[in-house]
């Protein structure tokens, strides 16, 4: 049912795996209402249900359905352009939309670390969305959302970072299958295994935080001196992405302190109230055995980072595990939040 008082939006790679994650949590948004589907040229021409291969547990909204897919060429009529391309082709894509003025809200690796283009986590920076404005898009711009296992731990890290400084970070993590999109691993691969090698994503990790808990210099973001390793694994889950972190502090910290203002953290989305935010970005289990993938990884919409097992570390100062849903809020959630706070804060 077409509302004409809710923004259209387009979305590219609409057919994927974060493609399918956008359809179903914008199908019923109160601001944004899906008007466009884009992928490949093997889908283009088809309805959307002809050529989606639907993978979630949640029915494919039907109005979505019967809609044609698009290629994706930038003569869409939505403004609003939410992308979940492959990144072999995101790139030029979302500049190429970003140049005729479209507002691209982005997934993709390829412009997260361009001088002029916030990596937003809503919670975190939204300060950086100012770069937007240097931009040289012709009234468009790109805004992308960081690699899914940077943001569940970048909002652990986030609290950490304002009140005791950060020196070091190590994180070992065990990332989903959807993650690697679909149809992803082979399951003789998978199954009864574990592969200790998610490509590209160490150096990810090692480096958006840096960016993510920078401050914006005027037309840059000054990164944040913090040393991390990562080591990265595919796990066979199905959603959410779990990770140990340990961290080293500048300022001494308690425990306590530290559950404390985890559990005391609220941000712009929450003070904005915006649809998507969830009502606490961090929960912290008192429970040994929590966060699990399975138990948790849809908490509070699926956007918040669940955290747990906080106790001293004998090589850094404290270790903790975090776990976040890694095409919820680390990816097609984290960007519609995006666009929310965009609205919100008069961007678009
Ligand atoms: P995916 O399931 O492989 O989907 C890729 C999408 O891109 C499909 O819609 C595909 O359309 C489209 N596409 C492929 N080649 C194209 C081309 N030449 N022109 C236009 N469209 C093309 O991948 P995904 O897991 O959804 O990931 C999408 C992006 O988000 C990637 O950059 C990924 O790194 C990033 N990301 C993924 C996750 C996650 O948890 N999965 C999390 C964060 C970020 P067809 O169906 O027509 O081929």
């Amino acid at each position: 049912m077409e509302n004409s008082s809710k923004i259209p939006v387009g979305i590219l790679g609409a057919t994927g795996s974060v493609g399918q994650k956008f359809i179903s949590l914008l199908a019923n948004h109160p601001w944004f209402e899906i008007a466009e589907v884009a992928a490949s040229e093997r889908s283009a021409g088809k309805t959307y249900k002809q050529a989606v291969n639907w993978v979630l547990s949640s029915p494919l909204p039907e109005f979505v359905g019967e809609l044609t897919v698009q290629e994706c060429e930038p003569n869409l009529k939505s403004k609003i352009i939410f992308s979940g391309l492959d990144s072999g082709v995101a790139g030029l894509i979302e500049e190429a939309f970003a140049k005729k003025g479209y507002f691209v809200v982005s997934n993709s690796k390829n412009h997260r670390m361009d001088k002029d283009v916030p990596l937003l986590v809503p919670e975190i920076n939204a300060d950086h969305l100012e770069l937007i404005k240097i931009q040289n898009y012709n009234g468009g711009c790109i805004v992308t959302n960081p690699n899914c296992s940077t943001i569940g731990m970048v909002l652990a890290l986030k609290p950490l970072h304002d009140n005791f400084g950060l020196e070091a970070v190590n994180v070992v993590t065990m990332q989903a299958l959807s993650g690697a999109g679909y149809p992803g691993v082979a399951s003789l691969d998978i199954i009864d295994n574990v592969i200790p090698f998610i490509s590209g994503e160490e150096p990810k990790l090692e480096s958006e935080p840096l960016k993510i808990l920078g401050i914006l210099d005027k037309d840059h973001i000054q990164n944040v001196d913090i040393k991390i390793s990562a080591q990265c694994n595919r796990v066979a889950v199905v959603d959410g992405h779990l990770e140990c972190v340990q961290v080293k502090l500048k300022k001494k910290a308690t425990k306590e302190e530290i559950i404390s203002i985890w559990r005391k953290f609220s941000a712009e989305p929450q003070k904005y109230n915006l649809p998507t935010a969830p009502l606490n970005p961090i929960y912290y289990f008192d429970e040994e055995k929590y966060p699990q993938p399975r138990i948790h990884r849809d908490l509070d919409k699926g956007m918040a980072a669940s955290v747990g097992r906080l106790r001293e570390d004998n090589l850094f100062d404290f270790k903790f595990v975090v776990l976040s849903h890694n095409t919820n809020r680390g990816a097609a959630g984290g960007a519609i939040l995006c666009a929310e706070l965009m609205k919100a804060k008069g961007y678009i």
